[in-house]
């Protein structure tokens, strides 16, 4: 008897795993739409190995572990400066994006906003966003194959004026040549954004969109200002929104961008269907389903989805619908 169990234990787990291998397939096959990712948490990890030093190769395999055990938010991202060491070239920035696009296009990945802070590489900051421009020209993005990436440059609430200032003159000179708008990210207790908002209302006036990291943190003191202020086309993870903030995003029906992954392995959130997107979901509420940092949490929009399905029990159906609407949500 306990025998025939075991066996038929065994058989339920080998059928289970066939349903998600086919359902992460017919994921796969769906055009997709990936509109929060950050191009340093994102290159491909074949590719940071085939350029980074011995002691590099083995700090980022430590960093990749320890977040995929879960880590605090601020640990985690320490792994940004490790990446930042490894690809510091134009031509190794160049070849990352391009190699970047190429995995995007081979999971089913038909349009991509890749966010990315300006950064010197040697050159300045106009030399940075044309070897990423270059990256994307390089894959064949847009020509050999169905993938149309474009740029949104980042900002985080710390950044300097300066920053802001070149920034934004950066976005506007680049906007007919893939840069389709800004992001801003980062801790709300470092930086103080009134300072650099009239800056950031410029960038509005000229007619870039904005998407907003909110809620990644709680008791974020910003964002009221922020909402009020730039009217973003979209909110990242908005996990921990102040009730008049959550209020806002409804009235506005501003979309969500949801990466269930990175919420759970930065302890944004305890569990998968714990977050707050999913509420919103069934509440009529547009959201839609990101990485954030496929390199990072070790995932990719697809697998995204399914844990979607699997762990947040939305439908094949439901999934296949946010997908699909996901790409009205565009900064363009
Ligand atoms: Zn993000």
């Amino acid at each position: 008897m306990k025998s025939a169990s075991i066996i038929v234990g065994l058989v339920c787990l080998i059928m289970n795993s066939l349903l998600a291998d086919e359902t992460l397939l017919s994921f796969k096959q769906l055009p997709k739409a990936e509109l929060h990712l950050h191009l340093g948490g994102s290159f491909p990890q074949e590719y940071l190995f085939s350029i980074a030093a011995a002691d590099q190769r083995e700090q980022l395999a430590c960093f990749l572990d320890l977040i995929s055990q879960g880590v605090d938010y601020h640990r985690g991202f320490q792994v940004f400066g490790l990446i930042a060491q490894i690809v510091n070239s134009e031509e190794k920035l160049q070849n990352g994006v391009s190699w970047l696009c190429r995995t995007l296009e081979e999971d089913g990945v038909q349009y991509v906003e890749i966010r990315t802070g300006l950064k010197d590489l040697g050159q300045g900051t106009e030399e940075y966003l044309k070897a990423v421009l270059r990256g994307i020209q390089e894959s064949g993005a847009g020509k050999s194959f169905k993938l149309k990436a474009k740029i949104v440059l980042s900002l985080q609430r710390s950044s300097s004026a300066a920053m802001v200032e070149d920034t934004i003159d950066l976005a506007l000179k680049y906007r007919d040549q893939g840069v389709v708008g800004i992001d801003i990210s980062g801790n709300s207790a470092l930086g103080q954004i009134d300072q650099v908002m009239p800056h950031l209302l410029r960038a509005k006036r000229e007619g870039l969109a904005f998407t907003i990291h909110l809620g990644e943190l709680p008791d974020e003191a910003d964002q009221m200002l922020l909402l009020t202020q730039l009217e973003p086309k979209r909110i990242g993870h908005g996990v921990h929104l102040c009730d008049e903030a959550k209020e806002w995003i409804l009235r506005h029906q501003t979309p969500l961008e949801v990466c269930l992954t990175s919420s759970v392995l930065v302890k944004m959130i305890a569990d998968y269907k714990l977050h707050p997107g999913l509420d919103l979901f069934r509440s009529g509420h547009p959201i839609f389903f990101c990485t954030d940092d496929p390199l990072l949490f070790s995932t990719t929009l697809s697998e995204e989805l399914l844990r979607a399905h699997q762990l947040c029990g939305l439908s094949i159906v439901e999934i296949e619908s946010l997908v699909k609407e996901s790409f009205n949500y565009t900064l363009q």
